[in-house]
């Protein structure tokens, strides 16, 4: 019997549903069974836990006025009402965007979580419009990082009530490792070799420069990483910090310097730039910050704004969203990069299948493992020779060890 005679016996309900919305989690590109689905779960419980995962090097995104205090993270778990369980996160970053640990911790308490309770777990749809009628746009989806840590959890729960990794619920398969990019942040330029230093010598071969707003120190800290790292994949990242005069002025300096990719050079809002950079041509041009629903994307795309977007479920309200821009970028023939927010464990896991999943071509800018100084997970990520393991058990793969998560709560109380 083939996978296509099989498919024919899903239920009339996954059927509609499959036909009804092209961008189901569930029903479209998972190869899901109807006799593998579980009987109709409910979601029983949510329990959240936020902590702050202890750093282990500057990143002027994890800091705030109080100097560095930590990734944020609100750690998820879902129980169904068969005992079920999902772990996901949401991972703010109150510098990269307006989501803080408390704005994420006040948003699932008071108005996601009381809508969620009840729902079924694997109707990714109705769980998605729950969330963004409570929570509304703002342009885009409303609090994106907040409801990916939902998104996430639901996909783990899915996969562990079939037993299945989350490549094999879209019909797909991983590689066994993915190719990693270290990140370069440095306050002066005698900082960068020693920081390129460290990262060699835990294997990575590929960098990514935090760059802006200052054009002069930046195409020096360019020059001497592509002295140091000739054969690496160098990819630049202004996270919005120029404006349009100065991002057309450095991005031919950074071509004949042999960047890769030159992503979000000026703010998110600023269209006729993105349009005016790259009708420029000097590099691709890569979006990052202000793509979070794939309608976003097909937006920016039509308008001539970008050659591609560096990949972050997070940022775009999980991985439903996710999978279908990635899907937009392979159908137009745009660049798909991985990159991510500082992601610790089970975010980090959730990347690391999507990106494996999708057959990411370019080293993945997924620096949870450079910064981060914990881990709650029982075989923490490390990263070997520039690559890491691309997790292959049920849902996410990985297995939450509730009693380090508990001491991090503890040690994060301080902080949190
Ligand atoms: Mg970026």
């Amino acid at each position: 019997m083939t996978v296509g005679d099989l498919r024919v016996k899903q239920t009339r309900r996954h059927f509609l549903h499959t036909c009804a919305n092209g961008l189901s989690g569930l029903a479209v590109g998972t190869g899901l069974l109807a006799q593998e689905v579980p009987k109709k779960l409910a979601i029983e419980r949510i329990e959240l836990f936020p902590v702050r995962f202890p750093t282990v090097m500057r990143f002027k995104f994890l800091e705030s006025p109080k100097g560095a205090t930590g990734r944020a993270s609100v750690m998820i778990k879902v129980t169904a009402d068969d005992g079920t369980v999902g772990w996901g996160e949401s991972i703010p970053s109150q510098r990269w965007s307006y989501e803080t640990l408390e704005s994420a911790l006040s948003t699932l308490d008071h108005y996601l979580i009381p809508v969620l309770i009840g729902m079924d777990p694997f109707d990714l749809d109705a769980i998605h419009a729950a969330m963004n009628r409570e929570i509304g746009p703002g342009f885009s989806t409303g609090a994106p990082i907040t409801k990916a840590g939902i998104d996430i959890a639901l996909h783990d729960l899915m996969g562990k009530a079939l037993g299945r990794n989350l490549a094999e619920l879209w019909d797909r398969t991983t590689p066994d490792v993915l190719t990693l990019s270290w990140t370069l942040n440095p306050v002066t330029l005698d900082d960068l070799e020693p920081l390129i230093e460290k990262g060699q010598a835990h294997g990575f071969r590929h960098f990514n420069v935090k760059v802006g707003p200052d054009p002069g120190f930046d195409v020096e800290m360019c020059r001497i990483v592509k002295r140091l790292v000739p054969d690496g994949f160098l990819w630049g990242d202004a996270n919005g910090g120029y404006d349009l005069e100065t991002a057309l002025e450095v991005a031919p300096k950074y071509a004949d310097l042999g960047m890769d990719v030159f992503e979000q050079p000026i703010p998110s809002n600023h269209l006729t730039g993105y349009q005016a950079l790259k009708r420029q041509g000097a590099l691709p041009i890569i979006m990052d910050e202000g793509v979070v629903s794939p309608e976003d994307l097909s937006t920016f795309i039509e308008l001539g704004c970008c050659d591609g977007v560096a990949m972050k479920p997070c940022r775009c309200g999980g991985l439903v969203s996710a999978r279908r821009q990635i899907e937009i970028l392979q159908d137009k023939g745009l660049l798909f990069l991985g990159s991510g927010l500082t992601e610790p464990d089970i975010s980090l896991a959730a990347s690391l299948i999507l990106y494996g999943a999708y057959g990411l071509n370019y080293p993945a800018a997924l620096n949870g493992p450079q910064f981060l100084g914990a881990s709650v997970i029982a075989d923490p990520f490390k990263p070997v020779d520039g690559t890491v393991n691309i997790p292959k058990g049920p849902g996410l793969g990985i297995q939450v060890d509730e009693s380090a998560l508990t001491e991090l709560v503890e040690q994060s109380k301080g902080a949190v």
